[in-house]
């Protein structure tokens, strides 16, 4: 159809790509994406041959005008990232939000994402879930991030938490983890999903922290936390604790 379609693309496995995916993909008059070696690896496997356009974090804005005035001359134009669903964790947003501001069509072809796919085979209550992304990568704001988590927490939600995190920080995040929501926790890391190497390990965060202070993880990788366990008191400490966490932002 004529407008913006966000198309997702597979998260490792190539086989994962839709037939309606793929159709869209084909049909377009041109494929905005991150990378086009990527996207054009991943399109020439399929046998597409398509206009591809980057779109990233540093031209989204001037990009943005562009394909508006191609929408608006009832283009159809695919939004698709490296991997996964468009705009979690990923660019688009801005077009997106542009795109409906003047009342231009915006379609989704859905499919794999990383984070939902880690909650499922977590084994942890997935209900309801708090989605986070990736933290900070400098240690003060990393340790105000999950500090505000914990201030949220006690506060009193209680839900299971996703991040994306890279490899060489893993052992640190769950140390950090371990530390402010509780060495016996129960979590999950999922690995490689979709890929000749998948792994989910379960365990309690400093079980999962041990784990990988020992042996150097690879590939790409997904924290799940269980929810935290409730933390009943009274209405005057409940109040108490709302308050620290507005305080701490
Ligand atoms: N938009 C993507 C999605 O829908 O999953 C996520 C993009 S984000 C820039 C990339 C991060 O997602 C990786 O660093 C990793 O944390 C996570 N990720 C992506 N693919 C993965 C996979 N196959 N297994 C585990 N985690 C993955």
């Amino acid at each position: 159809a004529p407008g913006l379609t966000l198309v997702a693309t597979p998260i490792g496995n190539l086989g994962d790509l839709s037939a309606r995916a793929l159709a869209t993909l084909r049909g377009a008059d041109a494929v905005l994406c991150e990378d086009t070696r990527v996207t054009g690896a991943m399109l020439a496997r399929h046998g597409v041959s398509v206009t591809m356009v980057p779109l990233h974090e540093h031209n989204e804005d001037d990009q943005t005008p562009k394909v508006l005035a191609r929408l608006r001359g009832g283009a159809r134009i695919a939004l698709v990232s490296d991997a996964g669903t468009p705009l979690v964790s990923d660019p688009g947003y801005r077009l997106v939000r542009a795109a409906i501001a003047e009342g231009l069509a915006v379609h989704a072809v859905p499919g794999p994402n990383a984070a939902v796919m880690a909650l499922t085979l977590s084994g942890l209550p997935p209900h309801p879930f708090l989605f986070l992304g990736f933290l900070p990568p400098r240690a003060g704001p990393r340790a105000a991030e999950v500090a505000r988590l914990r201030a949220i927490e006690r506060a009193g939600l209680s839900a299971a938490v996703i991040f994306y995190e890279a490899p060489h920080r893993l052992a640190d995040t769950l140390a950090a983890l371990a530390e402010e929501l509780g060495a016996d926790r129960p979590a999950a890391v999922a690995r490689e999903l979709t890929k000749r190497f998948e792994e989910v390990r379960r365990g309690s965060l400093s079980a999962l922290a041990a784990h990988y202070a020992g042996a150097e993880a690879r590939g790409e990788i997904c924290i799940v936390i269980g929810p935290a366990p409730e933390e009943r008191g009274s209405a005057e400490e409940l109040e108490t604790r709302l308050r620290d966490a507005l305080a701490a932002g």
